[in-house]
């Protein structure tokens, strides 16, 4: 099921089930301890380990993407907006070429979530055909609710390094993790409002909360729990006939109207 480990001639095969999974991750620090690609890693690695359970083909996992946010940092690789907008509805139309028309874009890092916003508005009245879906990046939430310890969490915090030593134990160095609980240090509050520089402030060392608090045991949990959910929705997906429907009749709209104004 892994695009680039088969034969041409098995995803032929393999396409026959309608459904490709695109793992997305990214290339930034994540606190001292974990590896840079981890996003991409664990995305791909669930999206693999769901495939057992229910067949679809899995491409590559995308470690260029959106990460502007960690350019204070070394490491980032962010690609610029226009580009990777482009770049990956031009995969998407290649996936969709070889006969996939329902594409699952597996999102492992939150700094690509508006961009996968936009990318679902960019497509939506070119009348493509084949259907998107954009799952959050963690689909049990209320397990990794029940596991956590801590209070604050969303970068290599207890929840992402709990996957990553239940997945990779190998690439993470648990003795490199601060001896301390890192809170926000936003130093300002304009809430409701949000401003380009929120992340940064409130964590400038892109670590969040308390990685001490994660185990193999939490992460075994948690990724159970995830590649349990991916199923249930590769299933569901599977079974879904009204998106792409809407999809290209909405696309007929909007090239009509777009007829009528010339
Ligand atoms: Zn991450």
């Amino acid at each position: 099921m892994q695009w680039e480990k088969i034969t041409a001639n098995d995803l032929v095969q393999v396409a026959k089930e309608e459904v490709c999974i695109i793992p997305i991750g990214s290339l930034e620090k994540h606190g001292e301890h974990l590896p840079m690609g981890i996003d991409g890693l664990v995305t791909h690695k669930v999206a693999l380990l769901a495939a057992k359970e229910e067949p679809v083909a899995v491409l590559p996992p995308l470690f260029y993407t959106y990460t502007k946010e960690m350019k204070n940092l070394p490491g980032a690789i962010s690609i610029e907006t226009g580009l990777l907008l482009g770049f990956l509805e031009n995969l998407c139309d290649e996936v969709a070429r070889n006969g996939f028309r329902k594409i699952i874009l597996l999102n492992g890092h939150g700094g690509n979530n508006a961009l996968l916003k936009v990318l679902l508005q960019q497509v939506c009245d070119k009348g493509k055909n084949y259907a998107l879906y954009v799952p959050p990046i963690y689909l049990a939430p209320e397990v990794i609710g029940k596991l956590k310890e801590t209070s604050e969490t969303g970068h290599a915090c207890e929840v992402e390094t709990s996957f990553a030593l239940y997945l990779y134990p190998e690439l993470c160095k648990m003795d490199r993790v601060p001896e301390e609980f890192y809170t926000s240090r936003k130093d300002y509050d304009v809430s409701p409002a949000v401003t380009s520089v929120d992340w940064y402030a409130s964590y400038p060392d892109a670590y969040v909360g308390d990685a001490r608090k994660a185990s193999v045991e939490k992460g075994k949990k948690m990724v159970e729990a995830q590649v349990e959910r991916l199923v249930e929705l590769i299933r569901k997906v599977k079974r879904d006939k009204r998106v792409l429907a809407k999809v290209k009749e909405f696309g007929e709209k909007a090239k009509a109207s777009q007829s009528l104004s010339d």
